[in-house]
């Protein structure tokens, strides 16, 4: 087994005091899952709607699951009985159908909002402009059964360090924007989902709340 232990304790130690681990444990065998869950890993990130409800099946229940991928309306209903947090909604028909489902579950769901600030194009997730339409539109205020915590993004894919921090440093601004015009009086509303493997020393630098990394901690994964 790749060092998962030992992975896990050199990125805890390097992350700022206020900033989160989600361990992506997707493509990885629950064992990887165990070895750092051993160590007091609780948080772990899935982006495929069947393997993350075998694991929860098989795992501790004290797991925290994210749901960290892009998710199609009709999975919804599969994940919400145990889903702690679905970090990757960029729809406002996604949003609809989450509060549905978790009516029907008697649950709350703490989701984020996707935003789309990388340059390319094959991302998902809500540009600027649509995240602000979506707020301003407002029905999302009716939604008793979700709960909007913050906002999630991936960096462009590029050696560019400038570049990075400068699209991390954009969604921290869009952060304040929203909160300040949206959430002001919503402590809930105080993630940023931001920093994976290759970037999350960047990512802390411009005020992530919350880092997922995968591969640093579960070596490559064997899609
Ligand atoms: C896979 C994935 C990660 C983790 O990526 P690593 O490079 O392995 O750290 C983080 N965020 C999302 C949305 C992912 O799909």
């Amino acid at each position: 087994m790749y060092d998962v232990k030992g992975n896990l304790h050199t990125i805890l130690s390097t992350l700022p005091e206020g900033v989160r681990l989600v361990a992506i444990s997707k493509y990885h065998p629950a064992e990887y899952i165990v070895a750092a869950y051993e160590e007091g890993q609780r948080v772990f990130g899935e982006s495929h709607e069947q393997e993350i409800r075998l694991k929860h099946e098989q795992l501790p229940k004290d797991i925290e699951w994210h749901f960290i991928g892009h998710l199609q309306t009709n999975k919804v209903r599969y994940i919400v009985p145990y889903i702690s947090m679905i970090e990757a909604v960029d729809s406002l028909k996604l949003l609809r159908e989450i509060e549905k489902q978790a009516a029907k579950a008697n649950r709350v769901i703490k989701v984020l909002l996707e935003l789309h600030i990388a340059e390319e194009a094959t991302k998902y997730g809500l540009t600027p402009d649509a995240c602000r339409q979506l707020l301003a539109d407002g029905e999302w205020r009716n939604m008793e059964h979700v709960r909007i915590c913050g906002l999630m993004m991936m960096a462009s894919n590029v050696d560019d360090e400038q570049q990075i921090a400068s699209e991390f440093e954009q969604a921290a601004d869009f952060f304040d924007e929203v909160k300040d015009t949206y959430f002001a009086d919503d402590d809930s509303f105080c993630e940023r989902s931001w920093g994976m493997s290759d970037d999350y020393t960047i990512a802390v630098r411009h005020r992530s709340t919350m880092v997922r990394i995968g591969t640093a901690i579960f070596g490559p994964r064997v899609y």
